[in-house]
């Protein structure tokens, strides 16, 4: 449809305005406007399964330990991202985080106690929206597509649509190792930039890697445990701050000047209910 530029209108009069526009409209073949799309679709599936376990947590004072970090990041983020970008807490036994396609990250519980200050879940936060920006998650579900469609063909003939199939295997992955050592490496480096754009120190990221060094294995959040080789990826973004002094010069190092990150202890939590419809 051709561009309206109300200023050229001049003396048209609203009805004849709308009879042009529907013959424009009219005119050519209609483009329907996609409700939905593969990301969208799977990230759907994914809060569905969650939702339907009885783990995303509806409201809880959390959140408001949450949504002050987690907006900032989102404001960042949200211009290189078609879809909104949207923050769930969830509970779960290991800390962990975790983004689908589609915008949803979701932050378990736990987590929040885990980490030391501000800027270490600042940190988590800005490499899981990272995954999202690069598409790791897509990624990652047409190479299990390619398994599935191997491993469960007869499933799919019997019913279960292809994108809860894929939901099923993509959740399973995403709590396990799942992406590239690479993709790690790039999800910490782009989650570096948005940080410091949001004004959260990046050596967050840093600290949390160093504190797992000395944390007993079973307090090992999953989504670092699983993830290999933290002290390349701490060389990475040491030299990446190095290589853009700009961007990264002005932020200090040393985990003593991190801001405190405090959240109320044994918080209660309304979970959401399985019959809830809206994606909020
Ligand atoms: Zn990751």
């Amino acid at each position: 449809m051709p561009e309206l530029r109300f200023s050229t209108l001049g003396f048209w009069t609203m009805p004849a305005l709308l009879a042009i526009v529907a013959a424009t409209c009219a005119a050519q073949a209609p483009t329907p406007v996609p409700v939905s799309d593969q990301e969208t679709e799977l990230g759907q599936a994914v809060y569905k399964q969650l939702r339907d376990k009885g783990e995303i947590i509806e409201s809880s004072p959390l959140y408001d330990s949450l949504k002050p970090v987690a907006e900032a990041i989102g404001r960042v983020a949200q211009p290189s991202y078609p879809h909104p970008f949207k923050f769930f807490l969830v509970h779960e036994r290991q800390p962990n985080a975790f983004a689908t396609p589609g915008g949803n990250v979701y932050v378990v519980d736990s987590l929040l106690y885990f980490v030391k200050n501000r800027e270490e879940l600042a940190g988590t936060l800005c490499h899981e929206v990272s995954h999202t920006l690069h598409r790791d998650g897509v990624t990652l579900m047409v190479k299990e597509q390619k398994i599935q469609e191997r491993e469960v063909a007869a499933a799919i003939l019997l019913g279960p649509t292809r994108a809860h199939l894929i939901a099923i295997a993509l959740i399973g992955k995403l709590h396990q190792l799942g992406y590239s050592r690479d993709a790690e490496s790039k999800a910490d480096v782009t989650g570096s930039d948005i940080c410091a754009q949001a004004g959260f120190n990046p050596w967050g990221l840093t600290w949390l890697f160093q504190d797992f060094k000395s944390a007993d294995a079973n307090q090992i959040p999953q989504l670092l445990s699983d993830h290999p080789a933290d002290g390349t990826r701490i060389r990475t973004l040491e030299k990446h701050f190095r290589e853009n002094p700009s961007t990264f010069s002005g932020f200090n190092s040393d985990s003593q000047s991190a801001t405190a990150f405090s959240v109320p202890k044994d918080a209660p939590e309304v979970f959401l209910r399985p019959d809830t419809k809206a994606n909020k």
